[in-house]
């Protein structure tokens, strides 16, 4: 076996991780949610305060956009970091954004309280050491190509630095399907929980593609036993500069979280949702 730190062999109980006041593996099911990338001030922190307004736990939102054209939007970089960091000021939510490349682990761990390894850079071994040295929490992608043995080893890279906050999220894989960018995973999330104590997360954003089919995967991934998912919540998804098809709005946003709360009790766990907010929001 290529992986033991991760194993539940290792270590048979729950690992839980501590970001500010979230905790990734709780009875609370963590709420990520956020833009794809960070497009300008004004709008993040919009988005951020009615995000936090809706209930969720944790900000999500790219500075280094790791873009499949090198033509497109790469991300506002140093600027986006800032705005991050105001919207944790202003909201007291932890944020997580990614970071592409190991020059820029010592400066994102400044500005974010989880540091994501994208897909793309799932089996980017000297990130993963260099984020395994940061100490700070690490929301670990599968790769868009990557088996289970392949997504665990790559955690115990990070961990075998002496990094063991470790978030493992399924974010879809390629397969002969072209209906949705990817394929959802389902079956990641218990064979994860058998192996491994790490807690894991769904994105079905990047799993579907497309934000109709969000909602499902994202009750069925809490019915699953996920520990929490990461959505894609744009203020204006068809102006999205990147990811907008697969974004929510936040009154969809809003009223998937009213529906995955009597999912979430059905399996042992709470979603926070904030009704008074969505009573305004026109959302319920
Ligand atoms: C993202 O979360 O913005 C992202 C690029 O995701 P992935 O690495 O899963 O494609
Ligand atoms: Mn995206």
């Amino acid at each position: 076996m290529g992986y033991k730190l991760a194993s539940r062999r290792e270590k048979q109980e729950d690992t839980f991780v501590k970001v500010g006041s979230a905790v990734v593996g709780g009875s609370l099911l963590t709420m990520i949610a956020g833009p794809c990338a960070i497009e300008n001030r004004e709008q993040y922190l919009q988005v951020a305060v009615d995000l936090k307004n809706a209930g969720v736990q944790m900000l999500r939102g790219g500075a280094f956009k790791p873009r499949t054209s090198p033509y497109d939007f790469q991300g506002l970089a140093a600027e986006g970091l800032d705005i991050l960091a105001e919207a944790h000021r202003v909201t007291g939510l932890p944020v997580v954004t990614e970071v592409l490349d190991t020059r820029d682990v010592e400066t994102v761990v400044k500005y974010a309280d989880v540091l994501q390894v994208g897909s793309r850079n799932m089996q980017n071994f000297a990130l993963l050491k260099e984020v395994g040295r940061s100490n700070g929490p690490v929301l670990l992608k599968r790769g868009l190509a990557a088996t289970i043995d392949e997504w665990l080893m790559a955690a115990e890279y990070i961990m075998a630095e002496g990094n063991s906050q470790v978030i493992m999220c399924e974010r879809g894989i390629r397969t002969f399907e072209t209906h949705t960018r990817n394929t959802l995973d389902i079956s990641a999330i218990p064979a994860l929980k058998q192996l491994s104590h790490l807690p894991v997360i769904v994105d079905p954003s990047h799993a579907a593609g497309k934000w109709e089919m969000v909602a499902p995967l994202a009750k069925a991934s809490v019915a699953a036993g996920a520990d929490g998912l990461l959505i894609e919540v744009h203020p204006c998804p068809d102006d999205a500069i990147c990811d907008g098809g697969q974004s929510l709005t936040m009154v969809n946003f809003s009223g998937l979280m009213k529906e995955l709360v009597p999912i979430a009790k059905a399996v042992g766990r709470e979603c926070r949702c904030n009704a008074e907010h969505l009573v305004k929001k026109n959302a319920i």
